[in-house]
């Protein structure tokens, strides 16, 4: 059994970001750790996750989830081992995926917490493929953009964590092409090594040349996963078959945009060919996690659908980490490690 902690490290947010973030937005500090009231368990968080949403959520504007508080400690998804229970639903030892990511030791509800089976895969999978950003792939392929075998697919930062596994996902559920877009040559070559038929660097040109290119003359795209917006989406509406989904999951070319963003300028054609352009948040399909996490655990089991993770250790690193995978840095799931 492990002593109850005095205190625990924790990230706040000392700044609201202009523009791109940088470290001085973020305070390391320590507080005590509270005593569990009736219900609550005590986490000791192995690993946490740093995504783009987040950026969002450092503005002081109204979105779907409310803006962090300035000065508070930041919340987001993690992973960790109960090392205290005041409640019935969570022992000892049990691991569970929770919302209090950004320190060290959490305080959470028992009710607020999804125990996992670590026999599957090791603890951070649950933030990445078997977590939020699987289902966000899942949900997003199958459901928002409708997708049917025969389908060729553009998938957007395909070499982050979800972009991969969207591409992947319609690889194995019968995607006639399966096309993705990243941010370097290396990434490139690594999405076909995924399984990807062709891949592009967006830096190269023009984003419609680009996708123009690998599609071929007289070819077009039936389902676009858009994790990018701005000139991407502009490319993908522009060579769109007639009735083709657009799934739109991020637009992480405008989070830290302090003019008007790009695009995309060429809405109105998706009226002649009758496109469908649907916004999703994954916390809305969440009726999909039990199908999902079944399925998915069988295609990672099988070698079907692999996983990449850019580990990054230690709490006081997990600002840098977050900047670093707005610019780019990560292939597959950025996951900070904090016990190792
Ligand atoms: P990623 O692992 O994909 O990391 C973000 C990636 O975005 C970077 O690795 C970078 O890769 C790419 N990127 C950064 N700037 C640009 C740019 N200007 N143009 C194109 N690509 C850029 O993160 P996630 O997989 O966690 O998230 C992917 C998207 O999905 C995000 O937009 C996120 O907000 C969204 N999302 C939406 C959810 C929902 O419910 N709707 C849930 C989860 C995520 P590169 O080197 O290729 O540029």
């Amino acid at each position: 059994m492990s002593a109850y902690p005095t205190t625990s490290r924790e990230i706040r947010l000392a700044s609201r970001p202009f523009g791109w973030p940088v470290p001085g937005n973020f305070r390391l500090s320590e507080s005590a750790v509270p005593p569990l009231a009736d219900g609550e368990i005590l986490v000791r968080n192995l690993a946490m996750s740093v995504d783009p949403y987040m950026r969002g959520r450092m503005n002081d504007v109204k979105s779907y989830r409310p803006p962090f508080a300035l000065d508070a400690v930041l919340d987001g998804g993690a992973v960790g081992e109960v090392i205290a229970s005041r409640s019935e639903r969570r022992r000892e030892g049990d691991v569970v995926v929770h919302g209090l990511g950004w320190r060290e030791y959490a305080v959470v509800a028992a009710t607020a917490t999804k125990k996992v089976d670590t026999s599957l895969a090791r603890p951070s999978a649950f933030l990445g493929a078997l977590g939020m950003t699987g289902l966000t792939a899942y949900a997003g392929l199958t459901r928002v953009a409708a997708f049917a075998p025969g389908d060729t697919v553009f998938v957007s930062a395909a070499a982050g964590a979800v972009g991969s596994l969207a591409g992947q996902l319609a690889r194995v559920l019968g995607a006639e092409r399966v096309i993705g877009s990243a941010g370097s040559a290396a990434k490139a070559a690594h999405l076909r090594e995924l399984g990807f038929d062709a891949a592009f660097n967006y830096h190269d040109g023009p984003a419609r040349d680009l996708l123009a290119d690998v599609l071929g003359p007289g070819r077009g795209i039936d389902v676009y996963f858009d994790n990018v917006g701005g000139e991407q989406l502009e490319a993908a509406i522009s060579l769109a078959n007639p009735f083709g989904r657009i799934a739109l999951c991020g637009a992480i070319s405008a989070y830290n945009a302090t003019a008007a963003p790009h695009g995309p300028r060429n809405l109105a054609s998706a009226i002649g060919k009758q496109l469908t352009l649907r916004g999703f948040l994954v916390t809305a399909h969440q009726d999909l996690a039990g199908e999902f996490a079944e399925k998915m655990a069988g295609w990672l089991a099988a070698g079907q659908i692999r996983f990449d993770e850019t580990v990054v250790h230690g709490l006081e690193n997990a600002p840098a980490a977050f900047i670093d995978l707005l610019r780019g840095a990560n292939t597959g799931k950025m996951v900070i490690q904090l016990q190792w």
